[in-house]
């Protein structure tokens, strides 16, 4: 590998680019990274409306990056193992974007982490901020690969191979590799799917029906132990914050205010450890603990610090200004 293609995007402080056998680089833990730390929070050079007729748009918002980050979109057509660097921004947009909800993101940073079906990071555009996030949700040891789940993470192997197939790559993780080494894990993985689609359904009807009675609520509560004991292992974090979610709310229904409580500290941690707690996640749980009366709650955040370069804990205290929950520590 030549030397002239290791550039670092991101701060060397923390993580580092690579090689990654078989996926061109990735994006690795230079120092040990303690899960629910931000990673990443970039602003997109390039944002099209899903549906947008590519081509010509594409054109439009490549005018509009400023001229001294474009190298930064450039240096993505440089992969691994090519001779030089594929400069066509069409390429380069197919294979780095990021789809959101209503749009597609060019994000330069974060397009450098490769896909798990068991990740260890989660991306996200962040509605309050508008900016790109990626937290990692697992304790991370130096020289572990940062991960996140490309396609979607519920599905089972065959259909997460469909949905990987415009990336132009095949899943080798431990759940994918049809091989007859990972026969097993990949059944057994498939298995957990079906069956967390199942309780996921009855958490679903249950919230719907909306009048959860001491029968049903105790039915919701097994299916939350289960959820959680099979969502962690398959890092489903959203399903384990609506798990959480569900529990806090059934036990409030139950007039128990002290499991309830306990309940919804555990989501905020997942929330925390996902999304960070300046988002539209972050601001419900608050919402909710301030509706059901559990002030003077303090939060503990890790986040990575362009400044100092290091990580920082900080207690953040969340109260509403103008109709909104943010941060007013300092
Ligand atoms: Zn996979």
């Amino acid at each position: 590998m030549s030397e002239a293609h290791v550039y670092p995007v991101l701060n060397e402080a923390l993580t580092f680019i690579y090689e990654s056998p078989g996926k061109g680089y990735g994006i690795f833990a230079a120092k040990e990274i303690i899960k629910g730390t931000r990673i990443i929070n970039e602003v997109p050079l390039i944002r099209l409306a899903t549906g947008a007729s590519t081509f010509q748009d594409l054109q439009i918002a490549w005018e509009m990056v400023p001229h001294h980050r474009s190298h930064e979109v450039v240096n993505l057509s440089f992969t691994a193992h090519s001779e030089g660097p594929q400069q066509n921004l069409h390429w380069i947009f197919e294979q780095n974007a990021y789809n959101g909800v209503d749009e597609r993101i060019l994000v330069v940073k974060a397009a450098r982490i490769n896909h798990s079906c068991r990740p260890n990071a989660f991306g996200r555009i962040n509605e309050l901020t508008n900016a790109f996030t990626v937290q990692v949700f697992k304790d991370l040891r130096p020289g572990d690969e940062i991960l996140m789940c490309y396609c979607q993470i519920e599905q089972n192997s065959l259909i997460r191979k469909e949905q990987l197939r415009p990336f132009n790559f095949e899943c080798t993780c431990a759940i994918c590799d049809i091989s007859v080494v990972n026969h097993q894990f990949v059944h057994e993985a498939n298995e957990s799917r079906l069956e967390l689609e199942g309780l996921r359904a009855n958490l679903d009807a249950l919230k719907a029906v909306g009048n959860l009675n001491h029968a049903n609520i105790e039915q919701g509560l097994e299916c939350v132990d289960r959820i959680l004991e099979l969502a962690e292992k398959e890092s489903f974090i959203e399903w384990v914050i609506f798990a959480c979610s569900f529990a806090a709310d059934a036990f409030l229904r139950k007039g128990d205010r002290e499991k309830a409580l306990l309940w919804k500290m555990e989501e905020k941690k997942f929330v925390e450890q996902a999304y960070g707690l300046d988002t539209v996640e972050g601001n419900e749980v608050t919402k909710w603990l301030d509706k059901e009366g559990f002030r003077g709650t303090k939060y503990l955040w890790h986040v990575y610090s362009e400044t100092s370069g290091q990580i920082d804990s900080r207690i953040m205290n969340f109260k509403p200004k103008r109709g909104v929950w943010r941060d007013v520590s300092d």
